[in-house]
């Protein structure tokens, strides 16, 4: 397969007339300053697409469902109760079809792949099913359905809280022991190898609060050279149960206790001291930002600047899927530390464009976190790549180097054409390839959960 596209964002520059050569799931070769051949998939501009680090896709069903406001019960933990009871009602069914609405949302904003963050594992009450993968096989399916590029994450989910608090009502779908969870990964591996070779399965203690440190030593143990994905210090409150059950702050804990390093991806991350930031820097670990869930549920602001000073990394995902738009996600990443700063152009390193920066950034380590050799468009990487049309009313007077400043805070998902995860074309022209299907089922899943919820 051949991509011609007007202008290109290759890995160091922007280059013209370029021509990109797909065999199989990889770049293998890129001409720039030619002409197209009539048989190329044409696009007006092409960038590297980016990953969705953090995704829980059964959230986006309940998306518009806990916007109100009741005195007294306005936090993020009167949210998660709703989601508790929620997801109840969920059925092997409804989980597959929200996931593939919600992995083709993803394509469609210009994602080529996503680290699903799934710790749903049992019936309602929490017996297991007859096959115990049955749910992660159901988002494995909703991803072979969408062609997007998995990371499959099954959640190991002990307890209520710190110091080993039992599981109760909605939680019982998520708690394993450790021969439990390890029994999933392991079921996750072989269900996994029916997608394509670019899909993986990585591990993720869900919590400092939700395992002990003893449960992450053996689970990590099973499966050592892993992606390890895990939330951490997302709100004060945990903050402060995890520093009285454990005598230090989560990430700093963290750090003391385990070698954490390129294979990990901290979420969230947002109340850190300059200590913590730093050290967490220094690691080489992604922390992956979920600024429109982390705005939607008022859990803070992480710290950019100083993070940034240290070299550190990041990525974005969509975490609770209230809203999934690429653009949308690394605009209000920019604009919460503008706010926060009363300043402008915060998330860069020294000069440059700060929406490329952003994008750029995003992409690579993105990339990095759910193990997948792609964020630039680079010979030898998967061909995860992204069309735009440029002529769209936004982007139009804007120079090569402008180009992503625009993209980011100025124009809508809707100017993404194309999306190719690892060579695969699941976005064409802007409509999903089964899009119909899709979008079929997730209706008809909604209105029997509307009916369910009363
Ligand atoms: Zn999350």
């Amino acid at each position: 397969m051949f991509i011609f596209s007007q202008r290109a964002r290759l890995e160091d520059t922007w280059a013209e007339k370029v021509r990109v050569k797909i065999s199989g799931d990889r770049i293998e070769e890129i001409k720039i300053g030619v002409k197209p051949e009539n048989s190329d998939i044409r696009v007006d501009t092409l960038l590297p697409a980016l990953a969705n680090l953090h995704s829980h896709s059964f959230q986006r069903a309940m998306a518009g469902m806990t916007e109100y406001r009741v005195a007294g019960r306005e936090n993020f933990w009167t949210w998660r109760e709703l989601m508790y009871r929620f997801l109840d009602f969920l059925t092997p069914e409804d989980i597959f079809s929200i996931a593939a609405q919600t992995f083709m949302e993803m394509q469609k904003s210009g994602y080529a792949s996503v680290g699903e963050f799934h710790y749903i594992h049992h019936q309602k009450g929490g017996n297991p099913y007859d096959n115990p993968a049955e749910l992660s096989e159901r988002i494995i399916e909703a991803a072979s359905l969408t062609g997007i590029g998995l990371t499959h994450l099954p959640v190991l989910y002990k307890y209520a809280g710190t110091n080993n608090q039992t599981l109760q009502g909605g939680q019982l779908r998520f708690g394993n022991s450790i021969d439990d969870i390890c029994k999933i990964v392991s079921m996750s591996q072989k269900a996994i190898d029916l997608l394509p070779s670019d899909a993986r399965v990585g591990v993720a203690p869900h919590s400092l609060r939700a395992t002990s440190p003893s449960d992450i030593k053996e689970l990590l143990n099973c499966y050592p050279n892993t992606q390890v994905h895990m939330h951490i210090a997302e709100q004060i409150k945990e903050i402060e149960e995890v520093t009285d059950a454990l005598g230090a702050r989560p990430v700093e804990w963290l750090l003391d206790h385990f070698a954490v390093d390129k294979n990990w991806c901290l979420i969230h991350a947002t109340h850190m001291n300059l200590a913590e930031t730093i050290r967490l820097a220094k690691t080489n670990a992604v922390v992956g930002l979920c600024p429109i869930t982390e705005s939607n549920l008022g859990d803070g602001i992480f710290e950019g600047p100083a993070f940034l000073k240290a070299n550190g990394r990041f990525g974005i995902g969509s975490d609770s899927c209230i809203n999934i738009s690429l653009t949308e996600e690394l605009r209000t990443l920019e604009y919460s530390q503008r706010l926060r700063d009363q300043q402008r152009n915060i998330m860069i390193q020294g000069d440059g464009s700060v929406g490329e920066a952003l994008y750029l950034s995003a992409a690579s380590n993105g990339a990095q976190a759910l193990d997948r050799a792609a964020g630039s468009i680079t010979n030898g990487n998967l061909a995860d790549l992204i069309g735009i049309d440029t002529y769209q009313s936004s982007l139009f007077a804007l120079s090569d180097k402008q180009l992503i400043d625009g993209l980011v805070f100025a124009a809508k998902d809707t100017v993404i054409t194309d999306v190719w995860s690892a060579g695969r074309h699941q976005v064409q022209k802007g409509v999903h390839v089964a899009e119909k299907t899709i979008k079929a089922s997730y209706v008809d899943t909604m209105l029997t959960l509307k009916e369910r919820l009363g």
